[in-house]
């Protein structure tokens, strides 16, 4: 039985004083999770958060990482300046970044790639809008995402994470029933079968609303291995919750 993931996604959150409040609480009340726990935090903020957890389980996390090596691209930040301050995730492929950045499918997983490349793990985001949903286009549209993703990277895809979150859980407060994100999850499940021998390796996250009220329960699905965390992530009581509903 492997390990769940816990990722927290401050998003554009955080303050330096805050973070300090925060991550010192957590260091402090996760001291016997059973699981892998990691902040996402804003770039700024890395270095900061790195000392904080410093000789603690927790992991650090970047939120996007550019597809380039380096060079003239103003206001990115390549996956070798994140290792150097211990990054051990990047997410790639938030549905924010979809939305209003407009990243698409193949820039999605040429940053996995970078990532991967660097020895960072990517956490590869994917879902569907309300309209998809309605539309009946979840899977199409899910698959068609991890279906870049895979195709890009190879053999490599054993070494992902994925992230389901479905658009309209994220920052909602509506959050998928735990037999919704289920089903979606076995058909992401599937598709890594077919593509690498090592799919059980690949965690795949649920993320959308999920709370410490909500957790334990999306966390009992067979192919629900974690959850990527915004809103309730930035209060250490909550996130401390959900980290023990994983056990
Ligand atoms: P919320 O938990 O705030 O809905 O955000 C989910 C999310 O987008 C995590 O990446």
């Amino acid at each position: 039985n492997k390990k769940k993931l816990v990722a927290g996604n401050w998003k554009m959150n955080g303050n330096v004083a805050a973070n300090d409040a925060l991550v010192r609480a957590l260091v402090a009340g996760m001291k016997d999770a059973k699981c892998q726990v990691a902040l996402c935090v804003p770039a700024p903020y890395l270095a900061q958060v790195q000392m904080l957890r410093h000789g603690s389980p927790l992991e650090l996390g970047a939120q996007d990482v550019s597809k380039h090596e380096q060079g003239a691209y103003t206001g990115e930040h390549s996956a070798a300046m994140l290792k150097e301050f211990g990054v051990r995730y990047a997410i790639v492929g938030h549905s924010e970044r979809r939305q209003y950045h407009g990243e698409g499918d193949q820039l999605v997983a040429d940053k996995a790639k970078a990532a991967l490349a660097h020895g960072i793990t990517p956490i590869v985001c994917v879902g569907e809008t309300l309209e998809e949903r309605e539309a009946g286009r979840t899977e199409e549209v899910v698959k068609r995402q991890l279906a870049a993703v895979i195709h890009t990277n190879g053999h490599c895809i054993s070494e992902i994470v994925v992230a389901y979150e479905p658009v309209w859980a994220i920052g909602t407060g509506r959050t998928a029933t735990p037999e919704q994100a289920q089903q979606v999850h076995a058909v992401l499940r599937a598709q890594l079968h077919a593509a690498t021998e090592h799919p059980d390796r690949v965690l795949i996250l649920y993320g959308g609303s999920m709370n410490a009220a909500n957790a334990a329960s999306l966390l009992a699905q067979p192919d629900i291995d974690g959850g990527l965390i915004g809103g309730a992530s930035l209060k250490a009581p909550d996130f401390l919750q959900i980290i023990a509903a994983a056990g």
